[in-house]
């Protein structure tokens, strides 16, 4: 794994945690995106070096809306920007962890991503993403 890719924050309404976050970084989001595959919209803040991801369910069955009826709105995972993605879910299967997709999906902004089940992480949703090479 390289370096954190971004991080994701589960929020209830996209509009209003756009504002949010932009009066925080002092900056607008750069894009929205929806991944209808996953049932979320997405927004994409550059803060310096990193980046973050708001999420928001587009319908009620979404992981996203799942997760916040059980947990709030808050940090949802950490996403790690890998080269290989294929070889890094292999490895880290033999590690025991346990991959949630290990076919790689087409995830948001232009990356391939997997899941690793925050049971084998300490509680902690790992997202792997490698960029889609034009
Ligand atoms: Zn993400």
């Amino acid at each position: 794994m390289n370096k954190i890719e971004h991080i994701g924050i589960a929020v209830k309404s996209l509009e209003n945690s756009n504002d949010l976050f932009a009066r925080l970084f002092g900056q607008a989001h750069y894009k929205v995106e929806t991944v209808a595959s996953e049932g979320v919209s997405t927004s994409f803040f550059q803060v310096g070096s990193n980046k973050i991801e708001l999420l928001e369910a587009t319908h009620s069955n979404s992981p996203i809306a799942k997760f916040i009826e059980r947990k709030g709105e808050g940090i949802h995972h950490i996403a790690f920007d890998v080269d290989d993605i294929v070889a890094e879910i292999e490895r880290l299967k033999h590690e025991g962890f346990k991959v949630l997709n290990e076919t790689p999906k087409k995830g948001a902004d232009n990356k391939m991503v997997a899941f690793l089940h925050p049971k084998s992480s300490n509680g902690v949703l790992i997202e792997l993403c490698q960029e889609i090479k034009p």
